[in-house]
């Protein structure tokens, strides 16, 4: 294979916490590749997050760009500038919407560098779809990074072709033909993929970012080939365009926490966790979760009676939380300021992890060998569940008392689904598979290994300028 000899890549996350810090682990791998050198487009209140996360990177070989964020948007509170600070995730699409204003700026930068060297590769986020004719317009080629998984992307395009479920209650279970052994109901995906929501913005949305990536160049997937190769061989023959598996991007975050340096205090906690011999459930459902005062209570509840050790990292203020942190003390930890996610996954004391699956927390968990306690709650998170307890045999699933994927959860189901896994006998054999999983994992980022080689392979196919 030809070695990778001056490549230039832009990177261009979307401004949530999910989709951006996957890119930011995929620019430390592209930088421990020789010839490569990085700059990151953001807005200026996204800044200072990705300069601390990426830190510890030799300045000379990234710099980040910083955008004005579009204002006076009616819809959106000023300021907000990441997904995860909206009040409200109703404001989703004019969210993702402004971002169209920032196309003359970000074309006019995009510019400046080709004649200053030029640019090999544009990798952007697939809600950015405006970047397509950015790229388009300068010649260059653009990459579309969506941060799901061949599984999710697959099943959803073919729900999209197949029409045999029109008409089936949201909970009515159907099959696809070409995944007989699946189980699926229409509640597993959002209403803009399962055909009842058929106009409006979400819909329109949709549409326009799917066209421009069928008119990139290539899916960047944070997944691995060994954990989802029917999908996505099935992906690769059926659609485009070409989908490449260069994960788990969370991998990338290894040397990171080999610095001396002080310990967070629930780190500090843990490790008195682990001094008394308590196995700990890691509690946590993302950056942008929306969970009712109601719904709280029950897993407080659930919690509290279950009588495991638990860590919970919450972003929701209220008394319900207070008088929980009250009963538990000594025995649950309620965090709520943003924690390092891995570092506590990859804590010794940590046997469980209640999640409501975003793709790279079931990602991080499976890499740190940590079976999953699935409780989705929107976007993508349902199909996840489905991936990571059905399909993988990784993690148990939270389900309403009436079997929906998306009804209220009760705290007694919460309390034998906590006991479940973390003493149970289906918990035991999650936990076997996910050590398995852990280690094919990390065999696939070695350096030999498939998601190593494909991204070598698609810079090398994609972005390579040669340089004679
Ligand atoms: N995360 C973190 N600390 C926090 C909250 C979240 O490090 O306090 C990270 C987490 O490790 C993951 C990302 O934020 O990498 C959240 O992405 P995910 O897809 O799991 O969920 P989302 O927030 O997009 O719903």
């Amino acid at each position: 294979m030809d070695s990778i000899t001056s490549v230039h890549v832009v990177l261009f996350p979307f401004m949530s916490k999910g989709h951006t810090i996957p890119i930011l682990h995929l620019a430390r791998l592209l930088l421990l590749r020789t010839g490569i050198t990085v700059t990151i487009f953001t807005t200026h209140a996204n800044s200072p997050f990705i300069r601390q996360f990426l830190g510890d990177i030799q300045q000379s070989l990234i710099s980040v760009i910083e955008l004005e964020f579009p204002s006076n948007i009616p819809e959106l509170p000023p300021g907000v500038e990441s997904t995860d600070h909206l009040p409200s995730m109703s404001l989703f699409i004019p969210f993702a919407n402004a971002t169209k204003l920032m196309q003359p700026d970000f074309e006019r930068s995009l510019n400046s560098l080709s004649t200053s060297g030029g640019v090999s590769c544009i990798i952007s986020d697939g809600f950015l779809g405006w970047t397509q004719q950015s790229a388009h317009k300068s010649g260059i080629p653009r990459l579309v990074f969506y941060g799901i998984n061949n599984y999710a992307m697959t099943i959803t395009k073919v729900l999209a072709m197949d029409r045999s479920h029109v008409g089936l209650g949201p909970d009515e279970p159907f099959i696809l033909s070409d995944f007989p052994w699946m189980k699926l109901t229409l509640n597993d995906f959002l209403p803009v993929f399962n055909g009842s929501e058929t106009e409006g913005p979400h819909f329109e949305f949709v549409m326009e970012t799917s066209i421009a990536t069928a008119k990139s160049q290539g899916l960047v997937v944070n997944s691995f080939y060994e954990y989802e190769s029917a999908y996505l061989d099935y992906y690769n023959r059926e659609f485009i365009p070409k989908a490449w598996c260069v994960g788990p991007l969370c991998l990338a975050e290894v040397q990171k926490f080999d610095r001396p340096r002080e310990k967070p205090d629930s780190i500090k906690w843990l490790d008195q966790k682990l001094a008394e011999g308590r196995s700990v459930l890691y509690v946590a459902f993302g950056s942008q979760a929306e969970i009712t005062e109601e719904q709280l209570r029950e897993m407080a509840v659930g919690l509290e009676r279950s009588e495991v050790s638990f860590l919970w990292v919450v972003r929701s203020k209220g008394e319900v939380l207070e008088e929980l942190e009250e009963k538990v003390k000594g025995r649950g930890l309620v965090v709520r300021e943003w924690v390092n996610q891995v570092e506590i996954l990859r804590h010794e004391s940590v046997h469980g992890f209640m999640s409501h699956c975003g793709w790279n927390s079931a990602l991080e968990s499976i890499c740190e060998s940590v079976p999953i306690l699935a409780w989705p709650m929107m976007a993508d998170q349902h199909l996840n569940a489905r991936l990571v307890a059905d399909e993988l045999g990784v993690g148990l699933r939270i389900l309403a008392s009436n079997g929906s994927v998306r009804g209220f959860v009760g705290s007694e189901i919460v309390e034998k689904m906590v006991k479940e896994l973390m003493e149970g006998e289906k918990g035991e054999d999650v936990r076997r598979k996910v050590k398995e999983a852990g280690e094919a994992a990390r065999k696939a980022m070695e350096e030999s290994g498939s998601s190593w080689r494909t991204l070598d392979q698609l810079i090398n196919e994609t972005c390579r300028r040669k340089d004679h």
